[in-house]
């Protein structure tokens, strides 16, 4: 029996952990589930899931949620605030964390798992590319095993060698990493016509059903960007390792090429329930109540490379990757706000680059080495952001 907290888990990636879990009471207790403002779904929740304890993230949701608790007679104790968040995420009772609150909130609460040694279900990208070698530094000190949930990087690590050391690429055979993305929903939208596209376009990705502002990073392959980042870190890759493909079906997540001429890919349908029971359940194969692949009707698979004026993000993030973390960092937090604003129709969708390229311009690559040091360069280069969306 494993014992779980979710963090994030009213959202996109938490429910479809809540469904996998669900199918295998056996297996998986729910220690903890947390949110943020969607009170009511996370009430929901804890009661179908006989959470010991409800954490909302903003005290400002405690009346609410303990008046929800009441009249959906919870037994869950209701918490709130980052502290709690952190203590949910550490507690000694707990073996696994779902990381899946969404971008730089993540961040504290994440490494709250990893310093306590968790197994930690890593689908927060955001928190690696914040603050890299410290998060797996904080790793390696307390033997928390991170497994990927992102569908490429636990593509990746599914196609890896088993003994595959880190950073060690050319011992283990390997010559590149093939990491896909589909292009989203502008892949073949007419370049001139994208200041015109709308936040409901651009969540509305022809293959996965995510969360608001994963969409957008996937409609402007900040995403890819973003995971490209990732990889670096999770396999010790170097920027020339990767190679990104372009794979409009969402049916292969992601390759590792061999010196010898083999291409190892992870296939699957586009449903991130295959990843999150690949974390919960490893070494070990559970059903994620995913529909198997069908080969009479799967259609063709096509692959290409993306074009870097309809791209100008993903370009940007693998600047930022061979710049070093401040960049990356800064870069994290200028997409965060530059997103939002688009959402709130603030800023058209071409502006997102630009915030980004001008906040990657204004400032010098800086070393970190502290926590610490990341929240300041995240506040930094978000109130920077704030500016340009102000004067825009
Ligand atoms: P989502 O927006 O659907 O859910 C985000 C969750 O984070 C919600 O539970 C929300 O309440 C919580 N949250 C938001 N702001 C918060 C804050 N300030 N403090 C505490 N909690 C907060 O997002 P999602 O699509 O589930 O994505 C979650 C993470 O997983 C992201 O980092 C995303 O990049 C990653 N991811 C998602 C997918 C996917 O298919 N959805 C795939 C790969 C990786
Ligand atoms: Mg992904």
């Amino acid at each position: 029996m494993q014992t779980v907290t979710i963090l994030g888990a009213t959202g996109s990636i938490g429910q479809s952990t809540l469904d996998v879990i669900a199918r295998h009471p056996d297996l998986y207790r729910v220690f903890a589930i947390t949110g943020h403002r969607q009170v009511e779904r996370l009430v929901q929740q804890a009661k179908a899931c006989h959470a010991r304890f409800l954490v909302v993230a903003s005290d400002a949701d405690y009346e609410q949620a303990i008046s929800l608790a009441r009249e959906y007679e919870l037994s869950s104790e209701v918490l709130s605030g980052k502290r709690a968040l952190e203590d949910v995420a550490s507690a000694p009772e707990v073996d696994s964390v779902m990381a899946a609150i969404v971008g730089a909130a993540g961040l504290e609460p994440t490494l709250a798992a990893v310093k306590a040694g968790k197994r930690v279900l890593l689908a927060n990208k955001e928190s690696l590319v914040m603050s890299g070698a410290l998060f797996l530094d904080a790793a390696r000190q307390s033997k928390a095993e991170i497994l990927p949930i992102d569908s490429e990087h636990n593509a990746i690590f599914q196609c890896l060698p088993a003994d595959f050391n880190y950073g060690e690429l050319s011992a283990s055979g390997i010559s590149k990493i093939l990491l896909t993305g589909s292009g989203g929903p502008f892949r073949e939208r007419e370049l001139s016509t994208f200041a015109e596209i709308t936040p409901e376009q651009a969540c509305a990705h022809p293959n996965w059903d995510m969360g608001r502002k994963i969409s957008v990073d996937s409609a402007t392959m900040m995403n890819k960007g973003l995971e490209f980042i990732e990889a670096c870190w999770l396999f010790g890759l170097q920027p020339d390792d990767i190679q990104v493909v372009l794979h409009p079906q969402s049916t292969i997540h992601s390759m590792v090429q061999y010196v010898d001429g083999s291409v190892i890919a992870q296939m699957g349908n586009p449903d991130m329930r295959t990843p999150i029971a690949y974390g919960l359940g490893y070494p070990n194969r559970i059903d994620a109540g995913v529909a198997p692949l069908d080969f009479a009707t799967l259609s063709d698979l096509s692959f290409s490379t993306p074009d870097t004026h309809r791209f100008p993000n993903l370009y940007l993030a693998i600047e930022a990757c061979r710049s070093g973390q401040a960049a990356t960092t800064r870069l994290n937090a200028a997409n965060e706000i530059a997103v939002q604003a688009f959402l709130d129709n603030r800023i058209s969708f071409n502006q997102i680059a630009q915030i980004n390229e001008e906040i990657l311009n204004r400032f010098e690559p800086t070393a970190v080495s502290s926590i610490q040091q990341v929240l300041e360069l995240d506040k930094q280069a978000r109130l920077a952001a704030i500016a340009m969306v102000e004067e825009s």
